[in-house]
């Protein structure tokens, strides 16, 4: 499948002049800014926050890419990486006419951006042991088709999607495959912006706000081929990513320790709520994660969520998504908060 990026833009973003911010105009050493009317004075918040920040965030991508062997023009930042899966529609997806493959049990924000955008969406199900199912994406792909979103690891399921199948997607279909990777720091296997230079219809999305433990900062990524990330580029608001998100992210990448050492955790607190969980009779399955969070069918998801509640715990009760009846969906937390939802299960009563 030869892929052709002009084909699959919308054609009045094709010819977008983008909006040209004091910020993106001058480049360079000055001295005296007066060309944003920001306050000169200063600002109560506290020092520099009078400025506007990098529109760019030239210094974190160019941190972010030479630890991920890319270069910046292939990164874009966005406001959370759901900014990024919205401008991808707003970019690729005609409203009332494009449409995108959806492959649920899954990630709620693609159908609800396709939806807010008026975009067709075609829901293939994940199969019964909740990989994607490849003929059937294949057979629902139409001229109109622009964006497929696969996450892997899947949320709410947990699990990895084969990587064989997504490869055999990104050749096989002629839009852009985005493949969403928020829980990739937990994952037995590498992130595929390795992918990146064999693929260029592959779009990326990462996020600060799970294994980087900053989802009170609002900063997500997506990684693409540069002539992609020039159009997410001039869609986005100008000053997308706030000056102090930008410092504390860029701040935050110089203690991978401290991250690792949670992930680390997270994982063999992962595997001991497994083990425990497992010996509880009301507990139906467990399905294998590669995430933070682990899925359980259970006789009564809905019994046990309100049970919880009253004991100030909140889980995630997932029953009501197709393929998840039955389903919880709990995020491992720290070796205290495990223990005590183990403790509130165990003494629920629900479990005799
Ligand atoms: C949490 C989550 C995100 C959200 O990322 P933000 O960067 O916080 O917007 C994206 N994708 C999936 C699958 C998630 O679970």
């Amino acid at each position: 499948m030869t892929f052709d990026l002009n084909r699959l833009v919308r054609p009045n973003i094709l010819r977008l002049e983008p909006y040209s911010s004091a910020r993106s105009e001058f480049e360079g050493d000055a001295e005296i800014f007066l060309d944003a009317n920001e306050n000169a004075f200063g600002s109560p918040a506290g020092k520099r926050y009078n400025r506007y920040p990098d529109p760019l965030q030239k210094e974190l991508k160019a941190m972010l890419a030479s630890t991920n062997a890319l270069s910046p023009e292939q990164i874009f930042v966005g406001n959370g990486s759901d900014e990024a899966i919205d401008l991808l529609f707003r970019i690729f997806c005609g409203p009332g006419d494009d449409e995108a493959i959806v492959c649920p049990p899954t990630y709620g924000m693609y159908k609800v951006c396709a939806d807010i955008n008026n975009v067709g969406v075609r829901e293939v199900p994940l199969t019964d042991h909740f990989q994607l199912n490849v003929g059937k994406i294949l057979a629902s792909v139409n001229d109109r088709t622009k964006l497929m979103f696969i996450c892997s690891p899947n949320n709410p399921t947990g699990n990895l999607m084969r990587r064989a199948d997504i490869e055999h997607l990104l050749k096989s279909f002629g839009g852009l495959v985005v493949l969403d990777e928020a829980y990739i720091h937990f994952a037995a296997e590498p992130s595929m912006t390795a992918g990146l230079a064999h693929f260029p219809n592959l779009v990326v999305l990462q996020t600060f706000s799970k294994a980087w433990g900053m989802a009170g900062l609002r900063v997500g990524l997506a990684y693409a081929n540069p002539e992609i990330i020039a159009l997410m580029n001039a869609v986005k608001p100008p000053y997308n990513v706030s000056g102090i998100a930008q410092r504390a992210v860029i701040e935050a990448l110089a203690d991978k320790d401290s991250v690792a050492d949670w992930i680390r955790r997270t994982l063999t607190e992962r595997e001991q709520l497994v083990s425990e969980l497992k010996k509880l009779s009301f507990v139906k399955n467990i399905y294998p994660s590669d995430a933070n969070f682990i899925l359980v069918r259970t006789d009564d998801a809905r019994a046990i969520y309100k049970y919880l509640i009253d004991q100030k715990i909140v889980v995630r009760d997932r029953s009501s998504v197709q393929l998840c009846e039955g389903c919880m969906r709990i995020t491992v937390g720290t070796e205290d908060e495990n223990c005590r939802l183990l403790e509130s299960i165990r003494h629920s009563g629900i479990t005799n």
